[in-house]
């Protein structure tokens, strides 16, 4: 749709050009942002063309996702045995191939929606959010702690989310996703993943819950975010992820 607040496009070539003035906001794929209007927002500054690499797999095995990554093209990156598990997560968002073309995996994370099908497959598999800070630096965090609740996120003012780093552990164990929706082509209302020792529980909560495969009933009892929206009751997604998450469990363990 158009914008009409908005007066200025600024494509950044640099991390000088991430400088924000009063009114900007960054855009990647747009898919959202231009989905719905921005009261407030009177200037867009442009992260793809910042030629940032959309996934490099470093010397030590981690495999290093940029935030302007699309959904289509994160399908080609050096999964291994995980390939399906990421085809999976892609297919979990209720978008069409044309709007994976563009939508990226930072804007799926920055967006933080419980749907957000890209926070589950990498705060399930335990990777770290790499974040500009306006001061030039950086800092860390895992994904799973970057989204804090419905459309919120760690970011603090002037901060970009530069990557998010899947740490070399967790492409070598083996993973497992689970996901339903109240109707056969909704939203996502429950996408539970496990790697290693640990299940995440997304989608079906207002922000990723990590539990302890190996204390999994005690970990769900203790869950206290559980999301209430069109898309699926609070008591019926708290059900239905205790069945996906034992799934999961068992998928991991066979
Ligand atoms: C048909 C359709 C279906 C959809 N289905 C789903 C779904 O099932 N689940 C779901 O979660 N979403 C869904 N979406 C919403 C959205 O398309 C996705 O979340 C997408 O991944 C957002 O990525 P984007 O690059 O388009 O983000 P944009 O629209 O460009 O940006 C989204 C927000 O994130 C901010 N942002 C983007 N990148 C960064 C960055 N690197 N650092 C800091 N801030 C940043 C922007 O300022 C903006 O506030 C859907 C959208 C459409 C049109």
């Amino acid at each position: 749709m158009d914008l009409g607040t908005v007066r200025s496009f600024r494509p950044a070539r640099s991390r000088a050009d991430l400088e924000l003035a009063g009114g900007e906001v960054v855009v990647a794929g747009g898919t959202w942002l231009f989905s719905e209007p921005q009261v407030g927002t009177t200037g867009l500054v442009d992260l793809t063309t910042l030629g940032w690499e959309p996934f490099e797999l470093l010397a030590d095995g981690t495999l290093r996702i940029a935030a302007t990554c699309t959904v289509e093209q994160l399908q080609a990156a050096p999964w291994g045995p995980l390939a399906g598990l990421a085809r999976q997560a892609a297919d979990g968002l209720l978008m069409s191939f044309k709007v994976q073309r563009v939508a990226t995996v930072g804007g799926n994370l920055c967006l933080a929606l419980p749907a957000g099908a890209m926070t589950s497959l990498t705060a399930g598999l335990g990777a770290e959010a790499v974040i500009w800070t306006p001061d030039g630096g950086e800092r860390r965090e895992p994904v799973s702690a970057f989204v804090r609740g419905v459309g919120t996120t760690s970011l603090a003012p002037g901060e970009v989310l530069r990557a998010i780093e899947v740490p070399p552990a967790a492409l070598a164990e083996r993973a497992a996703l689970r996901r339903t929706s109240l109707t056969p082509l909704g939203r996502s209302a429950a996408m539970v993943v496990g790697s290693g020792r640990t299940v995440t529980v997304t989608a079906s909560t207002t922000r990723p819950v990590v539990l302890d495969a190996h204390d999994l009933d005690a970990g769900l009892a203790a869950v206290d975010c559980w999301y209430d929206d069109a898309h699926g009751a609070a008591d019926w997604r708290a059900a239905v992820t205790g069945l996906l998450a034992h799934e999961v469990v068992e998928e991991l363990l066979a």
